[in-house]
């Protein structure tokens, strides 16, 4: 795990670095506060920091204030230990209320530092658990509904932004309630993680794969044209088609509905389109896939 050390005293910040990579971290380490809040706020950022207190550009406590209202609940956790001279009671409290999470009075012993970086470590580790359980579906491991849609979202705005092709595909399995029927609920679940895993390997892996609900899933294809979508959607239906599931035993079709981002619709309006293609597809009997009209009408 990345610990970021932020301490100006060179003396003090040796020590720690040499210990916590004895203790295992992978470690970054800066003097200045405001370059320890841009390296905490970066996407791929160390999850947990020993913070100065005092240092030049900002504060500790400050830097701590400015994380915690600068993220939203989609950003990783930051687990931050303040380290402080100011053992006083009304510091501790302040350091606190700006969002640490807590402190260490200098001098410290190693051996109190080294276990409340387990604590600090185990509640990152809880954090990410929360924060992945909370966009991911339980059954297959894709995105789920939630996270699906904000990516269509991001997605869209993307395309539009940069002037780029996004199409989107809904796949809906036909006639899944006779799997459950006959396969019963256990055999239904199998077929649907092993859905997923087919889509993973059918698409690229900057595209996009969600489980919208049921047996419905989302596709997002960025940078592509709807006919090239078409064509992936295409070898998805056909390998559907041609390789059984449950091994070898049972055959299973998907429908698919694929629509273009037009740039002058909002992304509901995008996946109705989809939506209304899938319907098609399933009115055209099924094991289909087709598209939607260019425009939105
Ligand atoms: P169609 O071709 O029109 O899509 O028919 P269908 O049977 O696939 O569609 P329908 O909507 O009638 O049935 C979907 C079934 O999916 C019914 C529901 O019990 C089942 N289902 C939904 N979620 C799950 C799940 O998580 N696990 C299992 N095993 N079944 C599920
Ligand atoms: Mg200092
Ligand atoms: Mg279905
Ligand atoms: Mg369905």
């Amino acid at each position: 795990m990345k610990i970021l050390i932020a301490e100006d005293d060179a003396s003090t910040r040796t020590m720690l670095e040499c210990l916590t990579k004895k203790w295992g971290y992978a470690v970054v380490s800066t003097s200045d506060g405001e370059e320890a809040l841009r390296l905490l706020e970066a996407a791929d950022g160390p999850n947990l920091a020993l913070m100065d207190w005092l240092m030049p550009g900002l504060e500790g406590p400050e830097i701590c204030r400015r994380l915690r209202s600068s993220r939203s609940e989609k950003d990783p956790y930051r687990y931050v230990i303040l380290l402080t001279v100011k053992g006083e009671q009304e510091h501790v409290v302040r350091g606190l209320e700006a969002g640490a999470d807590d402190y260490v009075v200098k001098p410290f012993d190693p051996q109190e530092l080294k276990v409340r970086l387990d604590v600090g470590r185990r509640i990152v580790e809880l954090q990410e658990m929360l924060r992945y359980n909370a966009r991911h579906d339980v059954l297959t491991g894709l995105l789920n509904r939630r996270a699906g849609l904000e990516r269509l979202e991001e997605e869209c705005a993307r395309s539009r932004r940069e002037k780029t092709p996004l199409s989107v595909a809904v796949l809906d399995l036909d006639r899944f309630k006779e799997i459950n029927d006959t396969y019963g609920h256990g055999g239904g679940d199998e077929v649907l993680r092993e859905t997923a895993q087919r889509l993973r390997g059918l698409v690229r892996s900057y595209d996009v794969t969600a489980r919208l609900g049921g047996e419905e899933f989302l596709l997002l294809f960025p940078g592509t044209s709807r006919e090239a979508a078409e064509e992936i959607c295409e070898r998805i239906r056909g390998q559907f088609e041609s390789e059984a599931f449950l091994s070898e035993k049972v055959f299973v079709t998907a429908s698919i509905g694929v629509a273009g981002f037009g740039g002058d619709e909002d992304e509901r309006a995008l996946l109705r389109r989809a939506d209304a293609a899938l319907y098609e597809a399933k009115n055209g009997g099924r094991n289909l896939v087709r598209s939607a009209r260019c425009r939105p009408e």
